[in-house]
């Protein structure tokens, strides 16, 4: 694919790297209530076809090069790098293909990064993992098991995540990598707004902690009201310094994301469903992100308030 390269119409924005966020699957060992990874249609997810993924992760790579000028997204904002990160569903189910993936993605020249539950995160993996990765972000909505297991943060058989556990990962993973970041994400939601997880949080350490308003696109179950939410943030006021929150209006249109099937697609607030492109595979990158897109003002504002936090 060749890539044409034209002056830029007048940027606005710098930014250290655009990120693009290939959910690689919508299996998951968990069964969270307010669950966002779900996605219209049937076909094979394309993280099983090692050359299909590969096909789709060069042809990203044309696209967002931050050379390439005739992205319509380089009228608005300037990048300098790329990362792709990998989320799900529980992106871990499939160990061996996340390995395949972040290394092929580095050979191409993207960052690289990775959210997981860390319920299969064991030190091994961390250890195998590590080393191509630049962040890992696991998500974390509780240190409280029966909230953990009201709002479905459990396998089929009940197993919970254990901090401890997760702890000693976390350590695997930077030793082998020292250059690695942390960052935590949780979700407030109608089960866990009254919580305090300063100290879980700060046994873990992460560089960031990411904390989301529930989204009600795909459901509305667990919504949070302003005034818990904001309780919410209120109470950890302590951990501002690595804390990130992102309120409903943040969430919405400012990340570019791909669905296990290979089409960009995008939320919206007051939407009950998400805008698809149709696959990458069929119609190429431009087209189909021309079709969803992102609003590069709301990107630019979540990414720069995240950096200022110490971590991109
Ligand atoms: S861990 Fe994430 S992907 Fe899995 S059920 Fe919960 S919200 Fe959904």
């Amino acid at each position: 694919m060749k890539v044409r390269f034209t002056k830029p119409l007048g940027k606005t924005k710098q930014l250290p790297e655009l990120v693009i966020n290939w959910h690689i699957t919508e299996a998951c060992n968990y069964r969270c209530s307010y669950c966002y990874a779900h996605w219209e249609g049937r076909d094979r997810e394309v993280v099983h076809d090692i050359q299909a993924s590969s096909r789709m992760l060069e042809n990203l790579w044309l696209y967002f090069h931050p050379k390439n000028l005739s992205n319509p997204l380089r009228q608005q904002m300037d990048w300098q790098g790329v990362r792709l990160n990998l989320a799900g569903g529980e992106p871990l189910l499939y160990p061996e293909r996340v390995h395949q993936i972040l290394s092929n993605a580095r050979e191409i020249g993207f960052t690289t990064s990775l959210i997981t539950n860390g319920s299969l995160l064991s030190t091994d993996l961390a250890q195998h993992l590590a080393p191509n990765l630049s962040m890992l972000g696991i998500s974390l909505d509780s240190g409280i098991t029966t909230t953990n297991k009201l709002i479905g943060r459990q396998s089929r058989h009940g197993q919970l995540l254990s901090i401890e556990h997760l702890q000693d990962a976390i350590n695997v993973a930077r030793h082998w990598n020292p250059e690695l970041k942390t960052k935590l994400n949780t979700v407030v939601n109608g089960l866990n707004c009254h919580e305090d997880l300063s100290t879980v949080i700060r046994c873990l350490a992460p560089q960031r902690w990411k904390v989301l308003r529930m989204l009600p696109i795909v459901t509305n179950q667990l919504m949070v009201s302003d005034a818990d939410f904001q309780g919410f943030v209120a109470r950890h006021r302590a951990l501002r310094d690595i804390m990130c929150v992102e309120d409903n209006t943040e969430m919405t249109e400012s990340y570019v994301m791909i669905d296990p099937l290979g089409r960009f697609f995008q939320n919206a607030l007051g939407q009950s469903r998400y805008r698809y492109s149709r696959p990458i595979s069929e119609i190429g990158v431009a087209q189909a992100f021309a079709t969803v897109g992102v609003d590069a003002d709301k990107f630019c504002a979540r990414y720069l308030a995240n950096v200022e936090k110490a971590i991109a």
